[in-house]
């Protein structure tokens, strides 16, 4: 028996193995299966080239448990090592310059593992003591027992083994029981290996008989050592790939919409397949996620820095060995291959759908639904995919029709380009509570555009700010006249009392809200536009919306929604109901208004004598004098507004109006909307 110290300058190597590697403890699995299989692999291709004369023969890798042993053994019938061999790759050069990269890296586990071939010594993360049964394929090899009960002196003899392959025994650590359970090692394969090339067999196959689970003779694979993405596309037909998919993720009962197979040889290797998930709402979005395969072991599903954030919600698996898997996360946002890698896969993307755009267009418009989450996000968030996908992007109006936004500019733009030359886009959100606007439009001869995805409003400003003379205008953010202005509006005929009677009046009846402000404004729609409505100001709805997506735009979301009560004086209702609060509140505001009047003349005397007179010259009696008549006036425009105040309480019209306007827009609830109804039902009975 030969003893002796591991190649390593320090004592303290183990200790920092369990400890530093303890978050990412279960990779163990992983790395010697992953050494097992490369030892099959190796065997193979010596085979294939002749060197290695001899039978293949059972090459399956083989993971057992020993509970009454507690260890953990992987078998394997690949090339073995001869003593000679251990002692170079497991005594010396898998430690060499351990020591100091340890220290240096000892908060990335992954590094560590990865960088110094530290893979087997990962066994001691939760084992005690590890054993190495090994025979050579060599001719006349003997077989070699290693074993290391966690120091780093290491026991070397020679042993008896009959098969060709290596044993590695691992004798689990009391902390790291839960490692036997079956249960356990059977989530660590499926997780890890389960695209691996090799077989690998864990137990027995289980089948329902008799009323209860039992052992069968078979044993269970659990891995599918061909997986779709190492196939040549040509020989895969699209239930393949959707079987795949299913094989991904065994609990998305969805099926994919479309596919990508992606396969680069230059200057990097890439090999996977991305699905286009159906995407339901924003709780789906990272359940199951794009997996990153090092030649067919799992690494990682985090694939945030590797692939742009937006093509993160595509499903699917992607192989790369030359995505640097061992290194810190800012280093692989800027690693030359790994930006290469993101923008081909971009590339591709972009091109698959340009294709299915240009072949299947009612296809891509069937799906548009449901791809429309990802396409908009990579817009917003990808220039370069903006450029390409700006051509696909779909816009839909409310007749359920798909155009692209060049289609959709010709379609509109003889009819909806303003006098000043701007093409005006109308869309609405709600196409119930904007009902009567979209009719009114509509009667124009306009067409309407549904946006009422998550991120429309995001895609409204950015087509704003990519083309000039465009605008979107939501249906109901001022009247359609005003909208898409063709000459000037019409003057408000009415007087300055009759204005003012109805604006007040107007202004002390509408609701009163934190989260609300009305503003009453006059204008002279038409004749046979509604008497009264509710717009909503299309930039600061925008602002708000938008901040819901955005950070520091917190601002917005804490304003109060603004909105516009607009009166149409071109509506004989609303010219009759002028009349009629003023004689209401004749007998109270005539006296006031004759004082106003009077009031005013002073005040305009008063203003053209001190108009030419330097306000650093004006004596105190002087500026006290405009100073009281100001307020005055003001007194009694207070009284006035006061007198139109408590008319506008029994005026049942106005409050009738009010309330038709807000139910319209979809704003009449509880309490107010149960006033309407009872107080239609008492102006039925007059
Ligand atoms: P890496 O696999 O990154 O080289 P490891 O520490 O996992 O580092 O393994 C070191 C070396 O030991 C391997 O390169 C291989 O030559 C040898 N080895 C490990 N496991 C086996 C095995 N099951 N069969 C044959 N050789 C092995």
């Amino acid at each position: 028996m030969a003893q002796g110290n591991i190649g390593v300058t320090s004592d303290n190597i183990f200790p920092v193995i369990k400890k530093f590697l303890y978050s990412d403890h279960e990779i163990f699995l992983r790395e010697l299966i992953s050494n097992a299989v490369d030892a099959t692999q190796k065997l193979k291709t010596l085979s294939s080239v002749g060197e290695f004369k001899g039978e293949l023969g059972d090459i399956r890798v083989r993971v057992s448990i020993d509970k009454n042993k507690k260890t953990i053994t992987v078998s394997d019938h690949g090339i073995g090592m001869t003593a000679e061999e251990v002692d170079k790759y497991i005594n010396q050069i898998a430690f060499s310059g351990a020591e100091e990269f340890v220290n240096k890296y000892k908060d990335n586990a992954q590094a560590i593992i990865g960088h110094f071939g530290l893979g087997f010594y990962s066994a001691f993360m939760v084992s005690k003591k590890v054993e190495i049964f090994s025979l050579s394929y060599k001719e006349d090899a003997k077989a070699v027992h290693w074993s290391c009960d966690g120091s780093p002196v290491y026991e070397m003899e020679d042993t008896i083994k009959s098969e060709r392959g290596t044993d590695i025994v691992l004798h689990i650590d009391d902390e790291n029981q839960d490692f036997l359970e079956d249960s356990k090692i059977q989530g660590l394969l499926t997780k890890y290996c389960k695209f691996l090339p090799v077989e690998i067999a864990f137990g027995k196959k289980k089948e329902w008989k008799d009323g209860r689970e039992q052992e069968t003779d078979e044993e269970n694979i659990i891995n599918d050592t061909n997986p779709a993405w190492t196939r040549k596309p040509a020989e895969l037909t699209e239930d393949d790939y959707k079987e795949f998919y299913h094989e991904l993720y065994p609990m998305q009962f969805d099926e994919p919409l479309f596919h990508i197979h992606l396969n680069v040889d230059y200057p990097f290797h890439l090999t996977g397949i991305l699905y286009f998930p159906k995407i339901k709402n924003n709780l789906d979005i990272h359940r199951n996620k794009i997996q990153l395969y090092c030649n067919q072991v799992f690494v990682t599903d985090e694939v945030e820095n590797i692939v742009p954030e937006y093509l993160t919600l595509l499903h699917g698996v992607i192989d790369s060995p030359d995505i640097p898997l061992n290194v810190s996360r800012s280093y692989l946002q800027s690693d030359q291959n790994v930006k290469k890698i993101s923008s081909h896969i971009t590339k591709k993307v972009a091109d698959k759908l340009q294709e299915i755009f240009k072949n299947e267009r009612e296809e891509f418009e069937k799906k548009w639904d449901d791809i429309k989450l990802f396409i908009q996000f990579g817009m917003l968030s990808d220039e370069k995919f903006y450029e390409r996908a700006v051509k696909f992007a779909m816009f839909e109006n409310l007749d359920k029709k798909y155009f692209t936004l060049d289609e959709y500019k010709e379609k509109v733009k003889d009819n909806q380009t303003d006098k000043e030359g701007n093409l005006i886009l109308l869309y609405a959100q709600d196409t119930d509570s904007s009902y009567s606007y979209i009719q009114r439009a509509k009667e124009k001869g306009y067409d309407v555009l549904l946006m009422n995805g998550e991120l429309d409003v995001h895609i409204i400003s950015q087509t704003e700010q990519k083309n000039e003379k465009l605008r979107f205008a939501r249906i109901d953010s001022d009247v359609i006249e005003n909208i898409i202005k063709k000459e000037d509006s019409q003057k408000v005929t009415l007087s300055a009392a009759q204005e003012d009677a109805l604006r007040y009046s107007f202004e002390s009846a509408l609701p009163k809200s934190e989260n609300q402000n009305f503003f009453v404004s006059l204008e002279n729609v038409s004749t046979d536009a509604l008497p009264v409505f509710v717009t909503q100001n299309e930039f600061m709805r925008r602002m708000k919306q938008m901040s819901a997506h955005q950070q520091g735009m917190a601002f917005y979301g804490s304003m109060p929604d603004q909105y516009n009560l607009v009166l149409n004086t071109s509506n004989v209702i609303i010219t009759e109901l002028a009349k009629n609060l003023i004689t209401d509140a004749a007998e109270k505001v005539n006296p006031l208004q004759e004082q106003l009047i009077l009031k005013q003349a002073e005040e305009q005397k008063l203003k053209d004598e001190q108009k030419n007179i330097k306000s650093e010259d004006l004596t105190q009696e002087q500026k006290d004098a405009a100073s009281q008549i100001t307020k005055e006036v003001a007194d009694l425009k207070n009284q006035i507004k006061e007198a139109y105040s408590s008319v506008a309480q029994n005026n049942d019209c106005l409050h009738q109006l009010i309330d038709i306007a807000l139910l319209a827009n979809g704003q009449l609830k509880g309490e107010s909307l149960a006033k309407f109804v009872n107080r239609s039902v008492e102006l039925l009975k007059k």
